[in-house]
Order: structure tokens, then C-alpha cells, then sequence
């Protein structure tokens, strides 16, 4: 029998605020243990928590993000367990009443576009993180409280590449629309992965096994395609699958059991007393919507149609915002949009790139963390944005050849001067002069009798190296069209 298999995600994103989801403690990755931490999220008695409320905005800016509806009455529960993390002994997180309900990512897949529904994205509270020495174990508190936002997929995943492939499409939503900086290295999106598998083509869902606490992309794709394989032996083989929980062993590359359905928690959720429902106004939720982006995807579609690009240069302005904004606000006035795009792809990102290495690399000598680099972006260039449509118009109406427009481009982006100066300064215009070339080109003839033979005789590479001939003896500067065709015309003549 042939099985398929059925997934759903549960994300965990933590959100871009300053201060944590009920207090004023920082949202800061890396501080020393227990350096971020007060009474609330420290959960003393007595204390009243605060909602954050940028928390909130980027919560609903998110369900507008999905597609998703926001109900007029949300509200945060007591969700209870004791867990050495977890300081008040319980999660405060929105249960039956979440922020927002029913939308759906679009994305790309395998050529076609893949839409994958969210039952509901709701806000709770990230926990403490416990270290295990060798002789004892010790609770940093520094994230207890930082907002995280729960993102729960319809079981619409098929397969282990498509649960990646909608990993990465939500990551680069959220991050271009600034609701998290999904840093994976900082633990900032963490994984729950529900896989079960059932005969092809049938409608009723296979037992659900969920493997916990992801942080990589690649381990949810890893995890899924053993897990899948797994539970498709067990059914081959005349087994049973229950509802369980297993864990995801990344060295072994193996899933193993942690509990049985019969072990579930009961979490005990009640409204937090606390704190207030959250009812949001029809201003409050209009000035969320201004931060609405255009989508990635929607973005892709319009660079194509607008500007006639290929899918493969749309797809690098699809996951660069900067680099796509940058391209656009000269395009608009370009007559080759494309050329655009091949400067800026081609040439401008590629020096950026090997610029931003170089100084990374001496900061770090220097150094400095990542975070407090400062490396040469886009708004730092020292050459205007119009520089680069005087460099396209140089090669388009033939006065510099693509190869000299290379080293003007370097020149370009290293000294901020005109195309035009360098050309001149360093004689790159190219010889369109014909009387000229007829020169170069009778005494390179003149010069060569083998390859003018050869060529004579039939062997058309050879024209090659006699306009190669040329080329050097005009110093690079001949054009090279005009080179081929005046020495045809001479040699077939
Ligand atoms: P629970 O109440 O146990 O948390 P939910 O219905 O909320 O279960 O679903 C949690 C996640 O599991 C969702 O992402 C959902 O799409 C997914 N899911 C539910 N049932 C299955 C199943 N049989 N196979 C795979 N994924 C499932
Ligand atoms: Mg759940
Ligand atoms: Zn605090």
C-alpha cells in the first residue's frame, strides 16, 4: 500500500519588542544569566503584569500578514506546569480566544504555489533556558517573559521539503515585515513538528506523533524524513501508531519516544485574573494595518511584470528588501530594466558582499561581535544611484566595452567619480572609428599568414585569435563587433 504523509506546525517566533511581554526587563539576546529579570518575570508574588503593547501590534500584524481574521475579543490564560524554566508555574498564553484565527501562507514549491492554512497565530510568553553542568544545573531567567508568538499550521504539509520550504517562507515574511528577526543562531524560531501518515488518498487522519522543541530548519526536514519513513515501516509491518510525543536525537538522526497520549499533561488553563481582555479598536487596528508590507511573493510577481525580469533575478529581490529598493528606485527611470538588475545583482551585491567579508574580518581582528559591526551597506555607497544608469547608457550606445564597464564599475563603487571622468581619465573609450580599426586589422593580417590561411582554408576559430590580435593592438579599446566585422569582410574578400 502506498502511505502519504500529513503535517502540521506549531512556530514559535519571538517577537521584535525592546522589553519583555509583562514587564520592563529588556528583550536582549546574550545579556549575562539573570541580568534581565525583575519580580514580574522572575513571577514574585504579588506583582501585576503589563501586556506589551508593541507585543500586541506585532501579534495582529502578524494575522494580517496570514490573512487571518482578529477577533473583536481576545484574552490571555493561565496555562499550568511546573518546570524548573518556568518561574510562576504557569505560561501565561492566549488559549481558546487567540489574537487571530483562520488565514494561510502562500508560498513557492516545487514550481507551483503551495498554500498552507494557519489555524491561528496567538501570543504567549517564552521561558527560562536551564544549563546542566557537570556536578549541577543552573536557570538564566534573561528570557522568561519575552514575547512569542505561536503560529499553528492546518495539518496541510505533505512532505518533510515542504514543511522547509514553508519554514523559510514564514521566516522571511515575518522578518521583512519586521514582526521578528528570526535569528536562528539565538534560538528566536523554535519548532513543534505533528506528523502522521495515512494510506494514500484517504480522508481520515493517521495517529499524531508530535516531535518537540525544533530550532533548525534542516532538523525539522531531517526529523520529518526519518520520522515519516518510521511510521510507514511500523504500518508495513502490521504495527499500530499512537498519539505520542517523541524527541529528535540530531547526532543519532533518530526520533525516540517521550510520552504516550496516556501521559498528556492537563494544563489546568483558566483566564488570567490579571489581566484584562484585549479588545482592540477600529483606530488602534487601522494603524497596525500601516505596517502592512507587500508580501515576498506578491513583490516577486510584480518585479517580473513590471520589469520584465526573470524569476531568477525576482527571487534575489524577493528575499533582499534593501537590495529591491534599491534597484527600483533606478529602474523606474531606466530604459533596460534588466541591465539594471544584472548591475546590481552581478556586480554591485557581489562587491558589497566581498566588501562587508573584508570588514567583518577586520572588526573582528579588532574585536568586535557581529552585532556591533559596522559594515558598508547600500546607504553607504559612495557613488549616486544615477551613476550606475550613466554606466548602462556608456555600454549601451557602445563608448566603453562590457569588460572596460567592469573596471569602471570597481573604480565606481571604490572612489565615488563619474563613470564618464574615469573613462576618460583612463582612455577606456573604445575605437568605434573605422578608419582606425581598418589599420590594426590589415596589419594584424599582414602579421599573421598561418591563422589568415587557416581561416582561408575553412577553420573559422581562427578568426577568433586574429581579432584577438586586434584587441591587443588596439590596447582593448577597439569594439570588438566592429573588429569581427571588418576583418570578415577583409579576409572573405
Ligand atoms: P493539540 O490540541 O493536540 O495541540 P491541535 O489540533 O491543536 O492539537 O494541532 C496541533 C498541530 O498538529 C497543528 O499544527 C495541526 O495542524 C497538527 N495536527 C493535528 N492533527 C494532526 C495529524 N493527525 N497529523 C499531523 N498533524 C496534525
Ligand atoms: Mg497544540
Ligand atoms: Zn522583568
Amino acid at each position: 500500500m502506498e502511505y502519504e504523509a500529513v503535517i502540521g506546525l506549531e512556530t514559535h517566533v519571538q517577537l521584535k519588542t525592546k522589553s519583555k511581554m509583562w514587564c520592563g526587563c529588556a528583550n536582549a539576546f546574550g545579556a549575562p544569566p539573570n541580568t534581565h529579570v525583575c519580580p514580574v518575570c522572575l513571577g514574585l508574588p504579588g506583582v501585576l503584569p503589563v501586556a506589551n503593547e508593541e507585543a500586541l501590534r506585532l501579534t495582529v500584524l502578524t494575522g494580517y500578514l496570514l490573512h487571518c481574521t482578529i477577533p473583536a475579543f481576545a484574552r490571555f490564560d493561565r496555562k499550568s506546569y511546573f518546570y524548573p524554566d518556568v518561574p510562576k508555574n504557569y505560561q501565561i498564553t492566549q488559549y481558546d480566544r487567540p489574537s487571530t484565527a483562520n488565514g494561510y501562507l502562500d508560498f513557492e514549491f516545487q514550481g507551483a504555489t503551495a498554500r498552507v492554512r494557519v489555524a491561528r497565530a496567538h501570543l504567549e510568553e517564552d521561558v527560562g533556558k536551564s544549563f546542566h553542568f557537570e556536578r549541577n544545573s543552573g536557570v538564566d531567567f534573561n528570557r522568561a517573559g519575552v514575547p512569542l508568538l505561536e503560529i499553528v499550521s492546518e495539518p496541510d504539509i505533505t512532505s518533510a521539503d515542504m514543511a522547509y520550504v514553508y519554514l523559510n517562507a514564514l521566516k522571511e515574511v515575518l522578518q521583512q515585515a519586521g514582526v521578528s528577526d528570526c535569528d536562528m543562531e539565538k534560538g528566536m524560531v523554535r519548532c513543534d513538528v505533528n506528523v502522521s501518515v495515512r494510506p494514500k488518498g484517504s480522508g481520515k487522519l493517521g495517529a499524531k506523533i508530535e516531535i518537540k522543541n525544533m530550532n533548525s530548519f534542516s532538523g525539522v526536514r531531517r526529523a520529518l524524513e526519518y520520522e515519516i519513513a518510521r511510521q510507514i515501516d511500523v504500518l508495513r509491518s502490521g504495527g499500530a501508531l499512537a498519539q505520542s510525543t517523541r524527541r529528535w536525537d540530531d547526532m543519532a538522526g533518530i526520533t525516540e519516544e517521550m510520552r504516550t497520549k496516556e501521559h498528556a499533561h492537563d494544563y489546568r488553563y483558566f483566564p488570567d485574573p490579571d489581566l484584562m481582555p484585549f479588545e482592540p479598536g477600529e483606530k488602534w487596528l487601522e494603524e497596525v494595518g500601516g505596517r502592512m508590507i507587500e508580501l515576498p511573493l506578491a513583490r516577486k510577481a510584480r518585479l517580473m511584470k513590471e520589469y520584465n525580469l526573470p524569476a531568477n533575478d525576482a527571487e534575489v529581490f524577493k528575499s533582499n528588501v534593501a537590495l529591491c529598493e534599491y534597484f527600483e528606485g533606478i529602474a523606474k527611470r531606466a530604459k533596460n530594466p534588466k541591465a539594471v538588475a544584472n548591475w546590481v545583482i552581478n556586480n554591485l551585491q557581489a562587491r558589497l558582499a566581498e566588501t562587508n567579508a573584508r570588514e567583518s574580518a577586520e572588526q573582528a581582528a579588532m574585536g568586535l561581535e557581529p552585532d556591533d559591526m559596522k559594515l558598508t551597506g547600500l546607504s553607504d555607497l559612495r557613488f549616486p544611484p544615477d551613476a550606475l544608469l550613466e554606466l548602462i547608457g556608456l555600454v549601451e550606445n557602445k563608448t566603453i566595452s562590457s569588460s572596460a564597464a567592469q573596471q569602471v564599475f570597481v573604480e565606481m563603487f571604490d572612489t565615488g567619480r563619474s563613470p564618464a571622468a574615469i573613462v576618460q581619465e583612463r582612455g577606456l573609450a573604445q575605437v568605434s572609428d573605422t578608419a582606425a580599426i581598418e589599420a590594426f586589422c590589415d596589419e594584424v593580417i599582414r602579421a599573421n599568414p598561418g591563422p589568415v590561411n587557416d581561416f582561408k582554408s575553412g577553420k573559422a576559430a581562427a578568426l577568433n585569435f586574429l581579432k584577438g590580435q586586434v584587441m591587443k593592438l588596439s590596447k582593448g579599446k577597439a569594439n570588438p563587433t566592429v573588429v569581427g566585422e571588418i576583418l570578415e569582410r577583409k579576409l572573405k574578400g
